[in-house]
């Protein structure tokens, strides 16, 4: 059996010593009583008893050996702008936003919600919440103000921080207008707002009494050395919503010390980072990859963390290229869609910058094709390892672990259980376990490891009644994923159990059919939806952007590519799956995280209502979709 088998065996079958271990990785106030309190099923409290802070852990601890070595390093390619933060001076830039924000009348146990861009003031503010003992929410900048204030109402915070504007592609979008918006549409607005001045909004409208201004605020209270409040180790740390890709998002509550512990035991053995080396993570501190793995992984580790505001292809396609080669990047992280928007650009902005410090790739958030996966491999010439998490988990449920064994990949696949899940892959219909190469749904049997959700936001009823669902008489967690194992253990993520469509009584995964139509040469990227049909049930019905859309320049081209796509998927999974009809497009509706709004374009194309839209990034993806439905 191979090291990792061993490693992941013990973590299931040892459990509480396994945990043990790995929790001295993290600093601790005062040391826990138990490993694990699971009396009250599927509820997991961990390492009960242990006093403990993140900020601390994140910060203050690497003072004495680290102070000087860069902690956040600020890069905006919208401002052309860069920043380097030590520790030292993210210590004090963090004291500081702790005194402004308990100068508020923030306390332990209050809930803070940040509105922010990607600056350094998010991550300050971040990590000043986790030195008082306060729970952040953080909600994606530049969502709509109705999706903000549903967030507010749930979370009922005291503070909300905000900056006057973020920046996208040149292009600013007025954050405290959308503030007001939602404060005026709350039933529960906080009495204070915070507002980090970035000047770029110069007609920014400030409410006396309720509005302050964080730079005036700072100088007030420039020194400040504010102490941290150790929590005991199961007090939340933080309300993170999760994408809305399936309904209405889900407040996922975080504990401290099981997550502190998960993710400082995950940045030794599945990012392989070491404490002086720098991490990439490019995605957005309004999302769990950001939470986990831009602010507090890499800093409780002591690396130096890359904070990134900008798109990857501005102002050209080799921008993260030349972040990597610049700051001797050793681990990088990005997502699928990312990987997709690079594929399509200039091959030679691969080969432009020295990557030989780039040790892996990692990528997470949605499924990877493998066309995709096999192409970055290629292009940067380092393990691209793609590992499957949600919002819920906190950190990875499936990936190689590079820092215990090489990483052996496979195009496609997100490799094994990440050790602490006791991953089962069952059958539908009755909860046996599926054979190799069968399908399943992806479950974990409780107790959840370290880092994953102790519950919902103020409803432990719901925690039960949506995970624990599926299969009731076992309490086991669904990820609401199917998956299928091969005969190596490697698991492959089909897409959502939702995502399921019955033609004729057959049930076909939606993402089997869109990577069937995948391997179509000049398919880019593709939606498939099952839609009502009389005779059969459901059909499926394909959406599909090209590379070269001057194949599609006259209806016998359409037409054309549209049979090739056809004949693809009768190939590749049998002409039960083939689509109704592939209708092309330029853009498909997704969520701001980067993940198709499938139940949007399913209920368009049954002439439905599109539903909550308000995640969504480009509405005029929905307006296209419509236009060809039409004709
Ligand atoms: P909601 O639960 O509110 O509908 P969401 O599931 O999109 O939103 P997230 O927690 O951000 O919210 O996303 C987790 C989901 O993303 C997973 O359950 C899975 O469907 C998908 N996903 C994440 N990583 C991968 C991956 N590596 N491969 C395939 N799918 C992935
Ligand atoms: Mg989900």
């Amino acid at each position: 059996m191979g090291a990792y088998a061993d490693f992941h065996r013990r973590s299931i079958e040892d459990r509480e010593a396994f945990w043990a271990e790995e929790a001295q990785r993290i600093h601790w106030h005062r040391p826990f009583d138990s490993v694990l309190d699971f009396r009250r099923p599927p509820f997991a409290k961990w390492f009960v008893g242990g006093e403990i802070n993140l900020c601390f852990n994140a910060i203050d601890r690497h003072l004495a050996a680290r102070g000087d070595q860069p902690a956040l390093v600020y890069i905006s390619s919208e401002t052309d702008t860069q920043r380097s933060y030590s520790y030292r001076e993210l210590h004090r830039e963090v004291n500081v936003m702790a005194a402004v924000i308990a100068a508020q009348g923030v306390g332990r146990g209050d809930r803070v919600l940040l509105y922010m861009p990607m600056i350094p003031e998010a991550v300050f503010a971040m990590l000043a919440c986790a030195r008082l003992g306060a729970i952040h929410s953080v909600v994606f900048g530049g969502f709509a103000a109705a999706s903000c204030a549903s967030r507010i109402d749930d979370a009922k915070p005291k503070l909300l921080v905000t900056a006057d504007a973020g920046l996208r592609g040149g292009r600013a979008i007025h954050y405290k207008p959308l503030v007001d918006e939602a404060l005026r549409l709350a039933q529960h607005p906080p009495q204070k707002v915070l507002i980090v001045d970035r000047g770029i909004d110069t007609t920014m409208q400030r409410i006396p009494g309720r509005d302050v201004d964080y730079a005036t605020e700072a100088e007030k209270h420039a020194g400040a050395q504010v102490p941290v409040v150790w929590l005991e180790a199961s007090e939340p740390s933080y309300i993170l919503y999760t994408s809305g890709t399936t309904g209405k998002p889900k407040g996922v509550q975080r504990d401290t010390g099981g997550y502190a512990v998960a993710l400082a035991s995950s940045m030794q053995h599945l990012y392989a980072g070491k404490p002086g080396e720098t991490m990439f993570t490019t995605s957005d501190v309004g999302w769990v990859v950001g939470h986990s793995y831009i602010v507090y992984g890499p800093l409780i580790h002591g690396m130096t963390t890359i904070l990134y505001e900008g798109l990857p292809i501005r102002p050209d396609a080799g921008i993260w290229w030349k972040i990597v080669q610049e700051h001797k990047v050793t681990v990088m992280f990005s997502s699928p869609t990312a990987a997709r928007v690079l594929k399509k650009q200039d091959p030679a902005w691969l080969k432009k910058y020295d990557l030989s410090s780039l040790r892996h790739l990692f990528l997470a958030g949605e499924p990877l094709d493998e066309p995709t996966h096999r192409w970055l491999h290629d292009a940067i010439g380092k393990p691209v390892i793609d590992h499957y998490w949600q919002t819920e988990t906190g950190w990875p449920i499936l990936s190689l672990a590079p820092g215990i064994e090489p990483a052996t990949v496979k195009y496609g696949s997100p490799g094994f259980p990440v050790y602490g899940y006791d991953l089962k892959l069952l059958r539908e219909a009755d909860a046996s376990e599926a054979a190799a190469g069968e399908k399943g749904v992806l479950t974990i049997a409780p107790p959840l490891p370290p880092g994953c959700m102790s519950t919902v936001w103020g409803d432990d009823g719901r925690f039960v009644s949506t995970y624990f669902r599926t299969f009731p008489k076992l309490q086991l967690y669904s990820t609401f994923d199917w998956g299928v194992r091969d005969a190596d253990g490697y698991t492959f993520i089909l897409g959502r159990t939702d995502d399921v469509i019955n033609v004729a009584g057959h049930r076909i995964g939606t993402r089997e059919i869109e990577e069937a139509v995948q391997a179509h040469p000049n398919i880019a990227e593709v939606a498939v939806v099952g839609v009502a049909d009389a005779v059969k049930g459901q059909m499926p019905l394909a959406f599909a952007v090209v590379k070269d859309a001057s194949t599609l320049q006259d209806t016998a081209g359409i037409e054309r590519t549209e049979r090739e796509v056809m004949a693809a998927v009768d190939r590749n999974l049998g002409a039960i799956a083939r689509p109704r009809r592939v209708l092309f497009v330029t853009l498909l509706p997704k969520t701001r995280s980067g993940k198709l709004l499938r139940r949007s374009l399913q209920a368009l194309a049954e002439g439905r209502d599109p539903g909550d839209l308000t995640t969504i990034e480009d509405p005029a993806a929905l307006e296209q979709i419509s236009n060809v439905l039409r004709t």
